[in-house]
């Protein structure tokens, strides 16, 4: 009991000290006796890391050199990894349908232009989230022109996660379709019209400092797509900038691929995949990213429109409340839909439950191919989508990346040192190196015995300020 009163203590002070050292001196601080997984595969047992000012500045043994001024924190017995990234997110959706009216339209009760103009205004409860469930960076695959502020300003935020941000997405889909999410002037589909257009949208992006140009949609069997296809990869080459890809079926995946993609930011999941796909990742260098939960928060989300309700397992109570009354008062929006559209959502679900149980086979299958072969797999959500939720869906999806046979070891580097890699970051974080960022986690429990251990964080660290995840307070400014 004394010690863990000590610790709590210790912890406070921490916390106190790198407050007032945020305006003015600097702060050094040693994290002794835990575990530590350092995000390249290797562990240390008993292990020293110590922090000055918000970098690593050593990672060892427990008998390692301590600077003398260090503050040194007791951590025996727990277990020590860098921030996990979060590789595939976006900020422009709510977690519930009032962001994606193609899914079920609410706009006559909730116009999207006012929920647009909120989340550009309000990511911080998601900053919040994100670091109080251990993710201390994300990759925005797709959005608004201004989620790029939040890229150039979160690095310098403690209060945030690090950001990347791809920008609005290019994509063959008709105009008619993606025009419904065209309001307050911006958009975050480009139609790619002609070859030209294409071109032009990447030079837009590049020039506002994407890190990367996302491709929505591929057609392998269409000549003159493939013609203005091939411009854009080209310009994107141009501009130093890189594709990213959402092609769920294999085809359109190996097209993408063969362009150059280097990130596949869904599974393929219409079939399995095969020897070619596998090359074209290798020989491309293309990561990973199989998002296998996102469908099945959609299922649960028009469930919770029809007769059951959402359930939000929250252990550390991160979730937002405007996000929580959403969800969980679904049913009480049941009345905005129009009853044709709503009837046929709702005989729809059947038919929906089964593809999804099938494409999630082809899902857990095909990762396991990947990682197999050697192939580079990140973590990444498409939190936000209808009952994928900001930060705490990252522990869903990364337990079912485990049951596909990855191990909870393995899975800690992707859930990191990948993660970085994808968003064109790992030089300054994703693993416990002296000079990177510190930027870590603190669990109870053994994330190598079992990746569900994730959810036994108890700290965070941002930019060598350590906070008590169970503690809201900790968050604000
Ligand atoms: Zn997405």
């Amino acid at each position: 009991m004394e010690s863990k009163a000590l610790l709590i203590y210790l912890f406070f002070s921490v916390f106190f000290i790198s407050i007032s050292n945020a305006q003015s001196e600097m702060s050094t601080i040693a994290l002794k006796g835990a575990t530590i997984f350092d995000g390249n595969g290797k562990s240390i047992e008993n292990g020293t890391i110590v922090i000055e000012n918000n970098k690593i500045s050593s990672v060892g043994a427990n008998e390692m050199r301590i600077p003398e001024n260090a503050q040194i924190i007791d951590v025996s017995g727990k277990y020590i990894m860098p921030g996990l990234i979060d590789a595939h997110m976006h900020f422009f959706q709510t977690g519930f349908f009032d962001s994606r009216p193609d899914a079920a339209d609410l706009r006559d009760t909730i116009p999207l232009e006012n929920v647009i103009e909120y989340q550009k205004n309000h990511p911080e409860r998601y900053y919040q989230t994100y670091l109080r469930s251990g993710i201390t960076g994300v990759y925005d695959v797709g959005d608004y022109i201004w989620t790029l502020e939040f890229q150039k300003i979160n690095d310098d935020n403690p209060l945030a996660p690090h950001t990347a941000s791809a920008g609005p997405l290019i994509t063959p889909a008709p105009e008619e379709l993606i025009g419904i999410f065209n309001v307050n002037g911006k958009n975050t589909f480009v139609h790619l019209g002609s070859e030209e257009q294409g071109r032009n949208a990447v030079i837009e992006n590049s020039n506002a400092g994407t890190t990367g140009v996302k491709i929505w949609g591929f057609k392998p069997d269409d000549p003159e797509f493939l013609h203005k296809i091939k411009g854009v990869a080209e310009e994107i080459k141009n501009q130093n900038n890189k594709m990213i890809a959402h092609a769920t079926n294999l085809k359109e995946a190996k097209m993408a691929m063969e362009l150059g993609a280097k990130l596949l930011v869904h599974s393929v999941s219409d079939t399995l995949i095969d020897e070619e796909f596998l090359r074209l990742m290798k020989t491309n260098k293309t990561l990973y990213n199989p998002t296998i939960v996102v469908g099945r928060g959609y299922y649960n989300t028009y469930k919770a429109l029809f007769e059951q309700n959402f359930e939000i397992s929250d252990l550390n109570a991160v979730v937002d409340s405007k996000t929580r009354s959403m969800l969980q008062n679904a049913s009480a929006f049941r009345k905005f839909l129009n009853d044709e559209r709503a009837e046929a959502l709702k005989s729809r679900l059947p038919m929906m439950d089964k593809r999804l149980k099938k494409e999630k086979q082809n899902m857990i299958a095909n990762l396991k191919m990947v990682y197999d072969a050697g192939g580079t797999i990140v973590v990444g959500t498409d939190a936000g989508n209808p009952g994928t939720l900001h930060g705490i869906s990252y522990y869903d999806e990364i337990e079912a990346m485990q049951q596909a046979g990855i191990s909870a070891k393995d899975l800690i580097i992707m859930a990191t040192k990948n993660g970085a890699m994808a968003m064109d970051r790992l030089e300054d974080f994703g693993t416990l190196e002296s000079g990177k960022i510190a930027d870590l986690i603190i669990l109870e429990e053994d994330p190598s015995e079992d990746i569900s251990n994730l959810r036994s964080i108890s700290h965070v660290m941002r930019n060598g300020t350590l906070r008590n995840v169970k503690d809201a307070e900790d968050f604000k400014d």
